[in-house]
């Protein structure tokens, strides 16, 4: 087993290099043009290990990417291994200017470091080192790199979807919670609704009568949208933006909120959509649209994944260092995975503090113990 962690440990510089070279490339979602040249470089680099790779030209989010690797002879008749993991970052351009690819105190700073370039970088050299050691495993490999995951995949979604159809397993090279680094073995189901009201204007002070008033009404459901939490059984609702009117002595004629929701079940997902679409117009001369809807289902602890869970965190004594599991409100790409029925490990890519927050790093030390668990999981699962 400690092959694979001195294996992991003489590569360190070469995992670090690429690390390095993925975080000064800055790839907010919204920046196509910088994701697109991520996407390039990472698809030189899989097709420079032997990968089929196919380009997805996207017009909206950077290019996605999928490479495929073969398995040995014996491998026709086994199901194929599927790993994902996200290029962009929720991180502006320019924040490296400020927020430096830097090293401190054993930790590796820098924007995206963590969720996920450290994951990304992983997968690559990861999968080179089991390919020059003779370790590849006897079944095909699909890897996917997307560009919109921190906007909840609506681009990449059906392609997440097609290349986890009929895996083994998979692996979501995602951070592990921040803290101990543990794997995500429950995920919330995760969903955005827009509600906009339209009213009436008419002057505030000359013609009340005639006017309707869009806020009015939007405000009072934003508080029976408040009393639709329900904390101790894990749904969450929040109004987190709200805008309307044109002016202070103009009754407002329209207004809009943007409500992100979070649940632990589908019934839950099913329920609070109902409750939600229910919703009508209360004040005369108002009317109400609802758009939007769950774009993460729950990703439940299945027996399989908590197997799946198992078996890792065992290999990750064997190598020597402890992975644990928990649960999370946060959504990922193994929300899809796990509603298909794969088996999906979320959480490998890297341990660190601060994701999507200043002060964002990794552990440097971890990170070959990281590595190591990953070439294991891929040889042996
Ligand atoms: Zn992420």
């Amino acid at each position: 087993m400690n092959d694979f962690l001195a294996l992991a440990r003489a590569h360190e510089t070469e995992l670090f290099d690429l690390i390095e070279k993925l975080v000064l490339i800055e790839t907010p979602t919204s920046d196509k043009a910088a994701n697109d040249r991520i996407s390039t470089l990472v698809a030189d680099l899989v097709r420079s290990q032997g990968a089929e790779v196919t380009i997805h030209p996207e017009q909206k989010y950077g290019d996605h990417v999928s490479a495929t690797w073969a398995g040995g002879e014996s491998s026709s008749d086994k199901r194929h291994a599927f790993i994902v993991g996200h290029l962009d970052t929720v991180w502006p351009t320019g924040t490296l200017a400020r927020m430096g690819y830097r090293e401190r105190d054993g930790r590796m700073y820098g924007p995206g470091v963590l969720d996920m370039k450290a994951g990304i970088a992983t997968t690559i050299v990861g999968l080179r080192l089991l390919q020059s050691n003779g370790l590849w495993p006897d079944r095909q490999i699909k890897v996917l790199f997307n560009t919109d995951e921190e906007v909840g995949s609506p681009s990449s979604r059906p392609l997440v979807e097609s290349l986890a159809t009929g895996a083994a397993y998979a692996l979501i090279m995602e951070p592990g919670q921040a803290g101990a680094g543990a794997l995500k073995t429950q995920r919330k189901g995760l969903g955005e609704f827009r509600i906009s009201v339209e009213g009436k204007a008419s002057h505030a002070g000359a013609f009340p009568e005639r006017g309707a008033s869009a806020i009015h009404e939007l405000s009072q459901k934003v508080i029976d949208l408040q009393a639709m939490n329900d904390w101790p059984n894990g749904i969450t609702v929040n109004t987190g933006l709200i805008s309307g009117g044109t002016a202070r002595n103009t009754i407002p004629a329209y207004a809009e909120a943007t409500i992100d929701v979070r649940v632990r079940t589908v019934a839950q997902a099913q329920q609070l959509e109902a409750q939600i679409r229910s919703l009508r117009a209360g004040i005369e001369g108002t009317s109400l649209k609802i758009e939007g809807g769950f774009h993460r289902p729950p990703m439940p602890r299945t027996p399989e994944l908590a197997k799946l869970a198992a078996t890792l965190i065992e290999w990750s004594h064997e190598i020597g260092f402890e992975l644990t599991e928990e649960s999370t409100g946060g959504g990922s790409d193994a929300n899809l995975t796990a509603a298909m029925g794969v088996p999906s490990a979320d959480g490998l890519g890297s341990k660190g503090q601060n994701p999507h927050a200043e002060g964002e790093n990794i552990e440097i030390g971890e990170q070959a113990n990281r590595l190591a668990l990953f070439m294991k999981a891929i040889n042996s699962l």
